[in-house]
Parts: C-alpha cells; structure tokens; sequence
C-alpha cells in the first residue's frame, strides 16, 4: 500500500486533507507539532482526528524560544472581529512554521519509506501567510528533489497540497462527503472550552459552514 505523511494541526483544512489521502488510496501516518502554541487544545484534538481515521500517528515537540508570533505569544494580541482580513501578513504568522513542518515530514517519510506529503495549505480562505501559497509549494519540491537521497535516486518525495486552491465551503463540501469528523476539529487560535467566535480562524471556518448551509 502507498504510504503518505499528513500533517496535522487539529483544524479543519488538515483534517480535511488526511481523509482526502484515505480516500485516494495511501495508508496514513499522521505528523502532529507541539510547538509551542498558545494552547494544547489543538494537539488534543489532532490525536481524536487520527485515531478516528485509524491512522498512527508521532507528536514532535519543537521549541521555537524566540517566539515571533501572536501564536506563540500570549503578550501579542490576537486580530478580533475582522470580517474582511486585511492583506499583509498577520501577527499570526509563525516564522518559518511550514518550512520546519515540511522538513520534519520529508525526514520522516525518506525514513519510512512514504512517497507522498499532505498538507492542507489553502492560499484562497486564508490568513496571508507566505508560505501557504503554491509557487512556495513548487519551490519546495525542488528543495526535496535536490537535497534528499530519495530525489537524488529517482524516488522523489512528492508534497501534495489539494486543498491550495479551494474556497473553505469547497473544503468543508469536500470533507462532508469524505465524512471528515468536523466536531472533532479545533480551528480557534485561543484555547479554551469553545471557540472565542471572534478570531481570524473562527470567523473563516464560521463563514464556510455558512456558505454551505450547516453550522
Ligand atoms: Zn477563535
């Protein structure tokens, strides 16, 4: 059976993606990051998401000490109440976070042998981070096929983003017919016992549910 790595946040873009690879075939292991985030109710329900879909799945803790984020800042202020996220890019972004992801995925599947990565990166329904558009995407690959053994033997590591260019009522339509567990995911960036409603995150997944008619 073909392997794949997903990675994992918790949310829903992810989760979405991990049924998208069940669906098209690959036995799945799933990549979950403590990395310092503001909360551990994203890692927890990332581990109900996986177990749901019968994948395995690793938790990496990764300390990223000079911080950099509203993520991992509790001192930095999240955005609130935007119904139209500005363009640039928000103090949620986390330096570097897809490119260290990415790499801890390519090490772990050259390892076991998985041909193929998932990541739920959208650039349509999204906070403006650079590093969840497709020409970075394209520009990665290259980084795999030169620089892992695999690429350098013909057996390159593929990254595959299927959610990249779709709206998040695309996504949501997509993962409801691959009967993706949506109660389990977390998309707030507060913790917390429910969602705060008012975050950039809340407000996006809030507006696809709508758009598609569920809540
Ligand atoms: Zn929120």
């Amino acid at each position: 059976m073909k392997k794949a790595i997903i990675l994992l946040s918790g949310g829903l873009d992810s989760a979405t993606t991990l049924y998208y690879a069940k669906n098209q075939g690959y036995q799945t292991s799933c990549l979950i990051f403590d990395y310092g985030q503001r909360h551990r109710r994203e890692i927890q329900q990332a581990i109900k998401i996986a177990k749901a879909s019968h994948s395995d799945y690793k938790i990496v803790k990764i300390n990223l000490p000079w911080q950099g984020s509203a993520l991992l800042d509790k001192k930095i202020a999240l955005p609130r109440n935007r119904q139209n996220i500005p363009k640039g890019i928000p103090v949620t972004y986390v330096p570097a976070r897809n490119i260290i992801f990415l790499s801890f995925a390519a090490s772990y599947a050259e390892a076991a042998g998985a041909q193929t990565i998932f990541i739920g990166a959208n650039a349509i329904d999204y906070s403006g981070y650079p590093d969840c558009r497709p020409n970075f995407y394209q520009a990665y690959q290259k980084v795999l096929n030169l620089g892992l053994k695999a690429g350098v033997e013909g057996k390159t590591i593929r990254v595959k983003t299927p959610l990249i260019r779709k709206t998040k009522a695309s996504i949501i339509r997509l993962g409801l017919r691959l009967s993706v567990p949506y109660h389990l995911t977390w998309s707030c960036y507060q913790g917390g016992a429910r969602p705060c409603g008012v975050c950039d995150s809340c407000i996006l997944r809030e507006k696809g549910f709508e758009e598609v008619g569920r809540r």
